[in-house]
């Protein structure tokens, strides 16, 4: 399988490259063809006198035909790639799986208490254990 590689930011719904532990992981979610005029890009809507994009808007329109979806709605129909190298074994590979970010319980090294963050998890191809992308924290 070879993903598709971003050409850039532009591209992208989501982008995020980071280390974890002794691994990496690059994820990356592609912006869409509109469902209705099937030639557009879904993205957010742009601000008519900047031009550019509101980053903050909960909708995202067809630049064609301006086709608007609800955020989540869109969101949940679209596939994110990852490319990484385990933390746990070093096993490099990639794969796509649902955007969808679930609530996860993980220990906070700070505080040492548990807090649910939102997270997509995927195992491991090779030793079969849980990576998880987590939304950044503040
Ligand atoms: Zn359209
Ligand atoms: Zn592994």
């Amino acid at each position: 399988m070879t993903l598709q590689q971003p050409k850039s930011m532009d591209e992208c719904i989501y982008f995020s490259n980071r280390i974890v532990g002794e691994g990496k992981i690059k994820a990356w979610v592609l912006k869409e063809k509109c469902p209705k005029c099937g030639k557009g890009l879904m993205g957010k809507p742009r601000d008519k006198k900047t031009g550019k994009p509101k980053i903050r808007a909960t909708e995202y329109t067809c630049q064609e035909c301006g086709y608007t979806i609800e955020k989540q709605e869109y969101e949940d129909t679209l596939t994110i790639n990852i490319e990484y190298i385990c933390p746990h074994c070093g096993n490099e590979d990639e794969l796509q799986t649902p955007f969808k970010w679930k609530k996860i319980q993980r220990l906070n090294q700070e505080t040492g208490k548990k807090q649910a963050i939102n997270s997509i998890r995927f195992q491991c191809s090779k030793c079969g254990k849980d990576i998880d992308i987590t939304k950044k924290m503040k």
